[in-house]
C-alpha cells in the first residue's frame, strides 16, 4: 500500500502526524510530508487512521 499528500489541498491541521508519527511529520509550517510513500503492513493501520482523520481529505492510500 502507498500515501501521498496533496499538498496543495493540506492546511497543516496537523493530525495526520500525531496519530501516526511513523508514517508523517511536519515540514517547517506545520504542513505534512510522507516520510516513505511505500507502507509496511504495519504502518497501514496508522496511515488509514490519519487520512481518515484529515478534515481536508488531503491524504490517499492506493493499493499499488
Ligand atoms: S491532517 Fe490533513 S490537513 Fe492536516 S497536516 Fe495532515 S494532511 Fe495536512
Amino acid at each position: 500500500m502507498k500515501v501521498r499528500v496533496d499538498a496543495a489541498t493540506c492546511q497543516g491541521h496537523g493530525r495526520c502526524y500525531a496519530l501516526a508519527p511513523d508514517v508523517f511529520e511536519s515540514d517547517d509550517h506545520g504542513h505534512c510530508m510522507v516520510i516513505d510513500a511505500e507502507l509496511t503492513p504495519e504502518q497501514e493501520a496508522a496511515a488509514r487512521a490519519g487520512a481518515d482523520n484529515c478534515p481536508e481529505d488531503a491524504i490517499t492510500l492506493t493499493d499499488d
